[in-house]
């Protein structure tokens, strides 16, 4: 079982948070859909034995391309790859290209999953992030998109200067509205470079609280695990039947092809990066050499991730796993550095698994950082 991840390296415009790759210069499209699908066939010897359950388009955003330009790539996959008989087919979209058109050439294709960023319900934070849709707009795609699709996802931000925690409440009320069976939900971060840090720096808008985010987020996991959602993630919430499949095989370390500029594989022992530049990515496949780095993993860095994305899902770290994957000093060693957490009432034992409480969920990554094997020094 494997998945394969499609980058596509566009937006409509920039929003004020974002560090990820994309450009807003659509003009290379056309270019980059050829090179998209060529990337699928060049790579395909990769997975010659293995098959696809999911296929994953991110972003940018995936949903500036036409529902036949999606299928173009989606068809590329079904005839290089393996393909289960029911894939999970994610697209992440924004409100602001859910036409209601769209929406019914969508539900007509093989994407089975829309993935959709609202990020909040209310006309100033969305300003504020620079999103390109509007409140109404995000409502109305939600509206049209659940009556279509039975497996919906909403992405939501807290921690928003100026989202106080009434507007929290609503927006998490509105979500549910809907019906949706999964809410991926971020804090609000502010990244190096980005236009976000310069407003702060410059005094323009307040700096985000950690002390509000962290109250959100526990009141988004009690809200929502009230309305029968698991908390299976740090940042994902599903129903059921409902979890993202591909995010899912992701965190428990199995294998994904990324195609596109920017995406990352992983082998199960090597990870790899494409250049995260359009214009180069497009020069290299046209030459017919991968523009990718990679790296192998040491036993290290596995144990690393493995605890690292374990604590922040409801699977947890299995001990079991660490001994026999890593050896039994891995584990020994897991367990000293977890000692005082324990005591502290951030992780606790359940059998022959280290998870974290409730009140040390916030603060998973943190936590992971202290369990870390890290290299040993040069004398
Ligand atoms: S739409 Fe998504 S990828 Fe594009 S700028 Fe906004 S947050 Fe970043």
């Amino acid at each position: 079982m494997a998945g394969i991840y499609i980058h596509i390296p566009f937006c409509k415009q920039a929003c004020h948070y974002c560090d990820f790759h994309f450009s807003t210069q659509l003009k290379k499209k056309d270019e980059m859909l050829w090179a998209l699908q060529e990337e699928l066939r060049l790579r395909a010897n990769e997975f010659q034995d293995t098959t696809v359950s999911t296929i994953y388009f991110g972003g940018g955003t995936p949903s500036v391309l036409s529902a036949s330009e999606i299928e173009q790539l989606i068809q590329t996959a079904y005839s290089h790859y393996k393909v289960e008989e029911s894939p999970e087919i994610t697209l992440e979209a924004n409100p602001d290209d859910l036409s209601s058109q769209k929406l019914t050439e969508l539900a007509a294709s093989p994407v089975n999953r829309l993935s959709i960023g609202v990020q909040s319900f209310f006309e100033e934070d969305l300003k504020l992030m620079n999103r390109a849709h509007s409140e109404k707009q995000a409502k109305d795609s939600l509206k049209q998109a659940s009556q279509l699709f039975s497996n919906i996802s909403i992405d939501l931000i807290y921690g928003i200067p100026f989202l106080d925690d009434a507007k929290w409440e609503t927006n998490i009320k509105t979500a549910l509205s809907y019906g949706i069976s999964h809410i991926s939900s971020y804090a609000l971060t502010v990244e190096p470079r980005t236009a976000l840090k310069k407003f702060i720096e410059k005094g323009i808008i307040p700096d985000v609280d950690d002390a509000q985010a962290e109250a959100q987020f526990q009141h988004l996991v009690t809200s929502l695990e009230q309305e029968g959602f698991l908390h299976y993630e740090l940042s994902n919430f599903g129903k059921p039947g409902f979890f993202s499949k591909n995010n899912s095989a992701y965190w428990q370390g199995k294998s994904y092809l990324g195609i596109g500029p920017s995406a990352h594989s992983f082998s199960g022992t090597q990870r790899s990066w494409n250049i995260a530049n359009n214009a180069k990515y497009i020069q290299g496949i046209k030459t017919g050499e991968l523009p990718q780095e990679m790296e192998t993993l040491s036993q290290r860095d596995r144990y690393n991730e493995y605890v690292m994305t374990g604590l922040r899902t409801m699977w947890g770290v299995s001990l079991t796993r660490v001994s026999e994957e890593f050896g039994s000093h891995f584990k020994d060693y897991l367990l000293q550095q977890a000692e005082r957490h324990i005591a502290a009432r951030f992780l606790f034992l359940d059998g022959d698994t280290l998870l974290v409480t409730k009140q040390g969920k916030f603060l998973s990554d943190g936590l992971a950082a202290d369990l870390f094997m890290l290299p040993l020094k040069k004398k």
